[in-house]
């Protein structure tokens, strides 16, 4: 017998005459092993999450009809059934929610407070009794907050379906990039088999981004209950990271079938599934700080011209991009050059070939960071 089910949950409706379905697929619920959450287009325009769940169903579903299940695996295959209908002039506008501007990635709620009353006197010394213990606290918490509109509760159902979870995985890409990760700095070098099996050329590590997007929001936690309570044992329980599927255009069903096939094998490493488990690959880069990630902005308007490529290794003072404006009168002023200000990885740059003040056209992965710690480190 196949441990799949689907659940079709309905979101209060936002319109009159209109409401929308968050489609949830579990598999070997019952098993008894680590539990992993994965969701994919909560950036509902971002479209390699989607092919890869694609890939991932198949390959989830052959290993149902051989009862290879030793835990249980949640998809959620659209996360954003409110950003996926975002159409304007032609495009998707997916990241941003048409109704008050916000990022469908930034602001989830922060339940430490709220989950450590309720346990601060139901800890003790084993840590794995604790791990159930504050995953209970956390359900409860969650259960309370009252959503105001559909993208809060959408925001409130997707970490009702995380928030116990060991492993979660949000799949997102940037808009021309290379595979990379973000993930806790708790939770490294443990989760180096993640970032080594999808192949991650730079993996970014902050404990706090400032902006609690939905992975932070299910492992910080842990983290800062361990700092509350030192007395007891709390470990970082759940490993969630941001995937990010190279950029926006970078769909073929080649990288796709890859990319699943590496969850896959990341998953049976961590027990989810029969059989022995594969060794990871080497990771080509180790992991840099999120703080050391060097924006690359314009002070002036004009066109993009980029003289490097996503994967380059840039030396402090190199030019990464030109500027042009033809309406300046003086040839020599007419190119504006942006130069890196210290040495990394170009990892990722805009779509799109235009430069306003102070908009970010290009990413680089240094070491030695920029910027202090609960600032916002990631881009808006
Ligand atoms: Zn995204």
């Amino acid at each position: 017998m196949t441990t799949r089910s689907t659940e079709a949950y309905r979101l209060p409706a936002a319109s009159m005459a209109n409401t929308r379905t968050l489609t949830i697929l579990r598999y070997g619920a019952g098993t008894g092993g680590p539990k992993a959450y994965i969701q994919a287009g909560l950036h509902a325009d971002e479209a390699p999450g989607y092919l890869v769940m694609h890939h991932l169903i198949a390959e989830l579903d052959r290993i149902d009809e051989q009862g290879g299940f030793r835990g249980e695996i949640v998809l959620v295959p659209a996360a954003n059934p409110i950003g996926v209908a975002q159409w304007r002039d032609d495009g998707l506008q997916g990241r941003f929610c048409f109704s008050d501007g916000t990022n469908f990635n930034r602001g989830y709620p922060d339940l430490t407070d709220a989950v450590a009353e309720r346990i601060q006197d139901r800890l003790g010394a084993d840590p794995q009794t604790n791990v159930a213990r504050i995953r209970r606290a956390l359900g409860e918490a969650l259960d309370e907050i009252k959503a105001e509109d559909e993208a809060a509760h959408l925001k409130l159902k997707l970490l009702a379906c995380a928030h116990d979870a060991d492993i979660v995985l949000d799949l997102h890409c940037d808009y021309q990039a290379l595979m990379h990760v973000y993930i806790g700095e708790s939770l490294w070098p443990t989760a180096r088999d993640l970032a080594a099996w999808m192949g991650a050329v730079v993996t970014l590590l902050a404990d706090d981004s400032g902006v609690t997007p939905f992975d932070e929001a299910c492992s910080r936690i842990w983290w800062k209950l361990a700092e509350r309570f030192p007395q007891h044992p709390v470990p970082p329980a759940c490993l969630a990271a941001t995937i990010e599927l190279r950029g926006m255009a970078d769909l073929s069903h080649t990288l796709a079938a890859e990319d699943a096939g590496n969850i896959i094998r990341f998953l049976a490493g961590r027990g989810c599934l029969a059989g022995p488990p594969t060794a990871a690959p080497a990771l080509t880069n180790d992991a840099t700080p999120l703080a050391a990630v060097e924006h690359i902005k314009s002070p002036v308007p004009g066109v993009v011209v980029f003289l490097k490529e996503p994967g380059e290794s840039i030396a402090a003072g190199e030019v990464v991009a030109e500027v042009i404006n033809p309406l300046r009168s003086n040839a020599a002023k007419r190119t504006h050059s942006l130069r890196a200000a210290a040495d990394g990885i170009l990892f990722a740059r805009s779509a799109d070939r235009f430069a306003r003040p102070g908009r970010i056209l290009a990413k680089i992965a240094g070491r030695r960071p920029l910027r202090a710690a609960g600032e916002n480190l990631l881009t808006p």
